[in-house]
């Protein structure tokens, strides 16, 4: 696997995001809500297809959190979310895309 893709480091801040570290030495951190708003699965998917946002799901969500993340195999990690959305596996591609356009997207922020 080419190390730009490998991830080597995933650190957990439950309330905050997930910065992840990968073999060529590039970490980034990504936070909570774009982490939710970018969930891969076809749930979250077709809802962004509608032009709606994967998150809050209804009124009166909880609070976003991480419950959990773990590593799916050797190529993508698994969240479970406060509200227990689990069905999303963030490849470590995905990651490191995002995490990338995210840092360039993130230069014309207030
Ligand atoms: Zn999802």
């Amino acid at each position: 696997m080419d190390d730009k893709y490998d991830l080597v480091e995933l650190d957990v801040e439950r309330t905050v995001g997930i910065k992840v570290t990968f073999a060529d030495n590039y970490s980034a951190e990504i936070d909570l809500m774009t982490l939710r708003l970018i969930c891969p699965c076809a749930m979250c998917r077709s809802l962004r297809e509608k032009g709606k946002a994967a998150w809050p799901q209804s009124e009166g969500s909880q609070k976003l959190s991480i419950r959990d993340a773990q590593f799916h195999g050797s190529w993508g990690v698994n969240i479970t979310w406060s509200d227990g959305h689990n069905t999303g596996i963030y490849t470590f591609q995905f990651l490191r895309e995002n995490a990338e356009s995210h840092l360039n997207s993130g230069l014309d922020r207030p």
